[in-house]
């Protein structure tokens, strides 16, 4: 069926069709609605099953290698082995799978968490309801900041512009209108009376009527566009599987020498084969871009406790790296919890608004007070932004009161607010006169006002003195706006700011405070001992940005602060020179943070930038790490953002970075320990024959240790809680290797103690004859590594002071590991399965203590970082 050409409908036509109405539809429509039409969500790729996954882990060239020479040596030989293979390889892969499975359910929890919602009508009461549960005939809200849900029929709009680019490619926003189109044949841009799913609501407001949802939509029609959800890679993952080939060749190359210095040595062709192709697959890191996968996922949930949600998983990893925060003041450094404290007419400062009959200014700046807002009253209770709920508040408790006043005026039109002109008009209707109430920064609607007012009417006015007023006032820390009017006989045609908002009448001044967040304060400072630099970036007046932030430590000297107007005169090059001396900008527009992130980061700075309005996208986006506000955020800064608050809260970033840093710590521990413990398995292959020795382990042996040692001591390093110093260190340079700071010289080193432990044991057990020597091998090679986990559990720290129990899921894997050892080693089936024979408790304590060694030699690598003399 096709659907009808809903713009040239009349409004209540389109509710008919539809069977809904302006109050919307019931509960129980939807219900059944969502049944017949589905989701409201665009169909994104299927999810990988599990089977799917499991599959995937076989996929690897050298696990099909050794499945394929384990079979053909089972039949020419013994088909046990071959069987104890096979099972050690699908137990890895169950454990991959199980890893890989998490990860991608913790991923898609992530993405589910941040979908956005909607305000629609049901049951006739305005609820919030997720995204996908909008179906046809459903009622919704719309107001600037929102991302269009579904498309949509307009019922009602106030000066209501929509930015259709997502769809049309048609980047100017577009003006749109409720009554019906003629023309039925008209072009997706050109329907005006509809919005469509995608589309962002720059300015304004309006209600509509969901005529088509999910798949139906517009952009779910040519859904296709949108499936760029490719499996993207993080930075970090890119340069490990770069590093991963070069090293699969160098293992590679090792394999072959082992399978030659073995055939040399007279050993079966057959069992060589299996044994390089073990070791191969032992070395190998495959599983490390997973690895990295799931601790990201597991940070990004982490960091939900922390109230930040990311929305990028490489954002957990890029955390760590950020040397600037800018961030806005109202509601992230400050609570958003505005009160009116001083008010300002007629010459004079007060303390509390006057009732309503006190005097001609006075009463005149109260009704300005409660009629310009947005103010609506929900369930009794006002509701809106807050410094116009506090301005409301404020009047009502003064006996102005909203609704009352708005009898006998009411409102006709708006210009809305918006941060470039820092202002914001509401025009009222009385029987012959329209009357325009201006709110807004001082500096701008003074200038636009010719005359004050005192008892008599209205009276000469001096710029200067109001103005100095509301410096003085905005210097001790108040959010100041000025207040005006101007009346008309009709309304003005066109109804446009430059037109409206001049020939003011000046009315007052009212003060607001905000409070600065108690905590931001110790945030601040925790930033600065981790080399982050604060910066906040606030449209609000220059006095009001300095005496916060010098309230919170941010700045202590206002040669560090910028205003938007100097920001607008220094040319790229000066300020290039300037930027990283600059700490608070006040008074500037969205448009400006991008310049200011472009400057910082071509200086090389790892930028995160806060943001909540439509307009702060674009700085969202360059940013390096784009933080929206999850309460006060519109959803266009939110899908913009890497990152979304849920508080709101500036210390909730420093916790983040902490955790971020935390994750990208335990991420290079895991590594370091891998490789390490890779290393010294190859060498000890690799080199026995060198010392006139026979090939240490069988192949089962060695899939066995990278099975247990890889497997749960290695998980258990990203559970590790975060260093002590982690927030006194510097940022992490997001191009510096991963193998800085030490890492590569503890890799070789601790390879080369591993590999020679383990060949010193098989040579001393071998000179005493003893025929359990391989099984002595195989002990030390699998507990020195775990001793090694619980060694690199810090990189600079001593055990000592770690403590074991600071990480149970480490000391469980040690013990449990150990434990599944020593059944490997002394229950008589897994003798005859394993080749292993039991050791004699005397043997088996030189093994646990040859094996400790590593954990010694570690500690005293870390002393020795500690006092500063290597890897400074
Ligand atoms: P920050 O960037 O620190 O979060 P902000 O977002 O509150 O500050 P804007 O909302 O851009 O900054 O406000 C800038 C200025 O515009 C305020 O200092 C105030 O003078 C004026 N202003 C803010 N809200 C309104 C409003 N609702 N009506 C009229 N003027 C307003």
């Amino acid at each position: 069926m096709s659907s009808p050409k809903w713009h040239s409908l009349q409004s209540a036509d389109v509710l008919q069709r539809l069977d809904s109405s302006l109050t919307g539809l019931t509960i129980e429509q939807a219900k059944k609605r969502l049944i017949e039409y589905g989701h409201n969500a665009i169909i994104q790729k299927k999810r990988r099953s599990l089977l799917f996954i499991l599959l995937g882990q076989f996929s690897d060239f050298m696990i099909i290698v050794l499945l394929v020479a384990a079979v053909i040596s089972g039949f020419l030989g013994e088909l046990q082995d071959t069987i104890a293979i096979l099972v050690i390889v699908l137990l890895n892969a169950i454990i991959g799978t199980g890893q890989e499975y998490r990860a991608e359910r913790a991923v898609a929890a992530l993405r589910k968490m941040a979908a956005p919602d909607a305000h629609v009508l049901r049951d006739t009461n305005e609820v919030t309801i997720d995204t996908i549960e909008l179906v046809p005939g459903d009622i919704v809200m719309l107001e600037a900041g929102n991302i269009v849900p579904a498309d949509l029929r307009l019922l009602e709009e106030e000066d209501l512009q929509v930015d259709e680019s997502a769809l049309t490619g048609e980047s100017s926003a577009i003006e749109k209108q409720t009554e019906p189109l003629v023309n039925t044949e008209l072009a997706i841009g050109d329907r005006l009376n509809l919005v469509f799913k995608s589309s962002m609501i720059t300015r304004g407001r309006g209600k509509g009527v969901v005529v088509a949802s999910g798949m139906e939509t517009e952009i779910g029609q040519i859904a296709g566009l949108l499936q760029d959800e490719t499996n993207v890679k993080t930075p970090l993952q890119t340069r490990l599987s770069r590093f991963g080939r070069y090293l699969a060749l160098a293992v590679l190359a090792i394999c072959i020498m082992v399978f030659v210095v073995g055939l040399l040595q007279g050993q079966p062709i057959l069992l060589m084969f299996l044994t390089s192709v073990s070791l191969g697959v032992a070395a190998i890191p495959e599983a490390l871009p997973a690895v990295v996968t799931i601790s990201l996922a597991l940070g990004a949930r982490k960091l939900i406790r922390h109230n930040a949600l990311v929305r990028n998983l490489p954002a957990v990893e890029t955390l760590g790296s950020v040397t600037y925060i800018c961030t806005d003041k109202t509601g992230t450094l400050t609570q958003n919890l505005m009160t009116a404290e001083l008010f300002y007419a007629a010459g004079e400062l007060r303390k509390a608004m006057p009732e309503s009959e006190a005097s001609i200014p006075w009463t005149e700046l109260g009704q300005a007070m409660a009629l310009n807002n947005d103010i609506m009253v929900k369930d009794g209770k006002p509701a809106g932004e807050p410094t116009e709920l506090a301005l409301f508040e404020a009047a009502h408790m003064a006996g102005f009161d909203k609704s009352i006043l708005e009898q006998a005026k009411p409102r006709i039109a708006v210009i809305a607010f918006d941060s470039q002109r820092k202002q914001m008009t509401t025009l009222h209707q009385t029987s012959d006169v329209v009357t325009a109430y201006i709110k807004g920064a001082p500096e701008k609607v003074l200038q636009q006002c010719i005359q004050g007012l005192n008892n008599d009417g209205a009276t000469a006015f001096e710029v200067a003195t109001v103005l100095a007023e509301a410096t003085q006032l905005a210097s001790k820390g108040y959010r100041v706006l000025a207040f005006a009017k101007r009346e008309f006989n009709r309304l003005p045609d066109p109804l446009e700011a430059d037109v409206v908002e001049r020939e003011l009448t000046f009315l007052g001044l009212v003060a607001l405070i905000d409070p600065p967040r108690p905590e931001v304060p110790k945030a601040v400072n925790d930033c600065l001992t981790a080399s982050i630099i604060p910066v906040m970036i606030t449209g609000d007046h220059p006095g009001t940005a300095f005496a916060i932030a010098q309230r919170l430590g941010i700045i202590d000297d206002d040669s560090a602060m910028l205003s938007g107007d100097q920001l607008a005169k220094i040319p790229d090059e000066e300020f290039s020179r300037l930027v990283d001396t600059i700490r608070v900008y006040a008074r500037v527009t969205p448009e400006q943070k991008l310049r200011i992130v472009k400057a910082l980061q071509e200086k090389g700075e790892f930028v995160a930038m806060t943001g909540d309005g439509v307009n702060d996208a674009p700085a969202l986006k360059r940013a390096s790490i784009g933080v929206a506000m999850g309460l006060k955020g519109t959803d266009v800064a939110r899908e913009a953002s890497d990152m979304v608050l849920l508080d709101d809260d500036f210390s909730s970033i420093v916790r983040a970075i902490r955790s971020g840093r935390r994750t990208f710590d335990n991420i290079r521990k895991f590594i370091k320990y891998t490789l390490s413990s890779n290393f010294g398995e190859i060498l000890t292959l690799f080199l026995a024959p060198f010392f006139g020795l026979p090939i240490p382990l069988l192949p089962i042996h060695i899939l066995w240790i990278n099975l247990v040692t890889d497997g749960l001591p290695g998980l258990a390093l990203t559970t590790e809680p975060a260093e002590p110093n982690i927030m006194n260190r510097a940022p992490t340079p997001p191009k510096e290797s991963i193998f800085s700071h030490g890492m590569w010289q503890h890799i070789i080193w601790v390879g080369l103690f591993i590999g020679g432990i383990s060949i010193a044991t098989m040579a001393w057990a071998i000179s005493r004859d003893l025929v359990y020597w391989q099984t002595m091998v195989f002990t030390v090679l699998t507990v020195s590594q775990l001793f090694h986990a619980l060694a690199v559990r810090s990189n600079s720290t001593s055990l000592l002071r770690t403590g074991l129990f600071s990480n149970l899921p480490m000391l469980g894997a040690f013990l449990l590991t150990l434990l599944l050892q020593m059944v490997v080693i002394y229950t008589p089936v897994l003798n005859t399965i394993f080749h292993t024979q039991p050791l004699p408790m005397a043997d088996l304590a030189v093994c646990m203590f040859i094996s400790s060694l590593i954990l010694f030699a570690v500690e005293i690598e870390k002393w020795l970082i500690r006092r500063g003399v290597i890897y400074a």
